[in-house]
């Protein structure tokens, strides 16, 4: 049929001799069987569509076999069409004249100089796939097994390592005009070393991504290294963008000797590769976001009332297998009604937040501050004794009273009352009777005039 139609044809008898006569003839468009002795269609087709020279041969797969999961088996080898023997053979043949009219199969003719052992490239291609499937659905079983980013992270890292033997790892994430960076240090490296990562990658992300300059940029680094010489010179660099809809979402990239040998069917993994480990880095970034939203207070970003009491809880249980105790300082704002009342809510609003901030920022990194209600905050302290918390209460109260809140033109001042409860203490013995003992003392503290810690 093909010859009375004009086209001169080489055939051969199964897929090893297909693949050797692509090779040495002038072949302009390669139409493939599936079951064939030796080497099946599927295997000569991905033989073709990997080596260098013979990749830009069209290919027609023409088989009986036309179950879904042929279909998907066949292209997925890289073939340009897949056509069951029941189809029209006219259809066929305007497949074929189209197919060899195109620039490919003009291009696929030009001669060839190199000779394949077919064998062997096919048995290294499927040693090849195997690997790259078994990285891939590595990175993919990541997420079952962890929640934390960082842990996410680093484990992806760790083997994409198998690919590539880095110095500095990273991955970048892109959100409209933010930027998020980690990266990871997997083997000694000096500082400089880390630095000149850090602006190869900026640089690949400037190239690669079209938008105006990012307004929020944030890096946070890992560290894996342990042991043996440090590195003082990079070495080379390696980047693979992240792209839906030519956009760029994120960045992976490799620092180090080794990133400088990365080339042909690696870097092409690797691209596939950096797409599914954004995937599931991404994820567990979600996770954690969406974790820390419930957790957290919308106004303010303190925990929330029930993370709050939670947290009392712990501490609570804590005491008992360690030294020193927990105390919680209940702190309520004098009079605040009246900001609402005579500057209206959204500055009683801008009081809360910059109330809550000043307290964070007086507080100890170890100590945790919730925001039990309205404009009343709870601070746990661990490992804080009754002299100690009265020390931090009074910090706050002062902190508080010397602070001028600014809304609109006006400076406000305002003041806090502050309950301190403590356990161990003889009349406490549950984590609900140490806050109500610190709500008690509050109210002492009221009583007493405000603006004092009881
Ligand atoms: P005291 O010194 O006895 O604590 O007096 P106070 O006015 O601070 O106490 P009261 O409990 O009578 O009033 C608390 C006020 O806090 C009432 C409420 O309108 C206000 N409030 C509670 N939550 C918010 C909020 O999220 N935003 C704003 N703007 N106000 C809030
Ligand atoms: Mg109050
Ligand atoms: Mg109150």
């Amino acid at each position: 049929m093909l010859e009375s139609a004009g086209f001169a044809t080489v055939t051969a008898r199964d897929g090893l001799e297909a693949v050797e006569k692509a090779f040495a003839e002038d072949v302009g468009l390669v139409i493939l069987d599936v079951m064939m002795p030796r080497m099946n269609g599927y295997q000569a087709c991905r033989l073709l569509k990997t080596e260098p020279a013979t990749k830009s041969i069209p290919v027609i797969i023409l088989t009986s076999k036309d179950q879904a999961g042929d279909r998907f088996w066949g292209l997925e080898t890289g073939a340009d069409h897949y056509v069951t023997k029941d189809a029209d053979p006219q259809g066929i043949l305007e497949l074929v004249k189209r197919v060899a009219a195109s620039p490919d199969a003009r291009r696929a003719r030009e001669p060839r100089t190199n000779s394949v052992d077919a064998l062997y490239r096919v048995n290294e291609l499927l040693d090849r796939k195997l690997f790259e499937t078994t990285i891939l659905s590595e990175i993919g079983r990541v997420t079952k097994s962890l929640v934390h980013f960082e842990e996410t992270f680093t484990s992806v890292m760790e083997i994409l390592t198998r690919v590539v033997d880095f110095t500095v790892g990273a991955m970048a994430f892109v959100e409209d005009d933010d930027l998020d960076v980690f990266l990871l240090i997997h083997r000694p490296a000096a500082p400089s070393v880390v630095e000149e990562a850090k602006s190869r990658l900026m640089e690949a992300i400037a190239r690669e991504r079209a938008g105006a300059p990012f307004t929020k940029v944030q890096a946070r680094l890992f560290s894996q290294a342990s042991g043996g010489a440090e590195e003082t010179v990079l070495g080379g660099f390696a980047a693979y963008p992240v792209k839906t809809n030519d956009e760029l979402r994120g960045l992976l990239a490799f620092g180090g000797k080794a990133a400088a040998r990365v080339a042909g069917e690696t870097e092409a993994f690797l691209a596939t590769a950096a797409n599914q480990a954004k995937i599931v880095m991404e994820n567990s970034r979600l996770f954690e976001r969406v974790k820390g939203l419930s957790i957290r207070d919308g106004l303010t970003g303190l925990y929330n009332h029930r993370h709050s009491m939670e947290q009392v809880a712990q501490e609570f249980g804590r005491v008992g297998r360690y030294e020193g105790g927990v105390s919680v300082l209940m702190v309520d704002i004098d009079h605040f009604k009246k900001i609402n009342d005579e500057h209206g809510h959204q500055a009683g609003d801008f009081v809360l937040r910059e109330t809550a901030r000043i307290l964070k920022d007086t507080l100890r990194v170890v100590d945790s501050l919730g925001r039990y209600g309205g404009e009343e905050f709870v601070a746990i302290l661990p490992h804080t004794n009754r002299e100690h918390a009265s020390q931090t209460a009074e910090r706050l109260r002062q902190a508080i009273a010397q602070h001028a809140f600014r809304v609109g033109s006006r400076e406000l001042h305002i003041t806090i009352s502050v309950g301190i409860a403590t356990y161990p203490s003889e009349s406490v013995d549950t984590p609900g009777a140490l806050i109500r003992e610190a709500d008690k003392a509050l109210y002492r503290a009221k009583q007493a005039g405000r603006n004092r810690i009881a």
